[in-house]
């Protein structure tokens, strides 16, 4: 499995046939990187954090904090995925690749896996993540370094439905966001919904 930062939505995603699953834009490894001032201008400045969130996924960390920013949502893990490698020998190209591949695995799979490598690889760990600072560019550096930060754009989203504390999102093309989002406290269940009916939305909303 490989992740890949796709220009069009912002979400790490698989990429299917070159395309965005979620979006349908083009993704694929020979893209261009992404310029950090679009990235930047695509999630918007921090607003407020809702608090302690969880999010329904398969292999990304699931538990963190969601914040709003004047974009839209960033979940961000309170653990890094991201791994560290041995700065005197340079990984090979293709490893953020490699890398992002891993992350589907099992830990104890992952770990076997960067053993086998050529030496370039000599320690995984993960490490605490956090928002530090709240201008777009420090949420932009959050979300490029690693596949765990989760950014959905309001205008994404056409409508909502929720399930106790336990949140899916439609998207424009009647196509369900996969991950669910779980605020942990009241408090944080009844911002995110003041939020989502007081921000605007360009598009028509659904009846949920
Ligand atoms: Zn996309």
């Amino acid at each position: 499995m490989i992740l890949l930062l796709c220009p069009e939505c912002l979400q790490w995603r698989e990429p299917r046939d070159a395309s965005c699953p979620i979006c349908n834009g083009r993704l694929d490894q020979y893209l261009p990187d992404l310029m950090h001032e679009d990235v930047a201008s695509g999630i918007g400045d921090w607003v407020d954090c809702l608090g302690e969130c969880d999010v329904v996924r398969a292999t990304l960390p699931r538990r963190g904090l969601l914040h709003l920013t004047t974009n839209g949502m960033l979940f961000v893990p309170h653990r890094s995925i991201v791994f560290s490698f041995d700065v005197e020998s340079p990984p090979p190209a293709s490893l953020t690749a490699r890398v992002l591949s891993a992350l589907a695995m099992p830990v104890r799979k992952l770990h076997a896996w960067l053993m086998k490598e050529d030496g370039a690889i000599v320690a995984g760990s993960s490490r605490p993540l956090k928002v530090d600072g709240h201008d777009r560019f420090a949420l932009a550096d959050l979300l490029m370094s690693d596949p765990g930060v989760l950014f959905v754009d309001r205008s994404s989203i056409v409508t909502w439905r929720r399930q106790r504390r336990r949140w899916e999102f439609l998207r424009s093309d009647a196509r369900w966001l996969p991950e669910k989002f779980s605020p942990r406290g009241r408090d944080g269940v009844l911002r995110l919904q003041q939020w989502l009916e007081n921000t605007a939305c360009l598009l028509n909303p659904l009846t949920p």
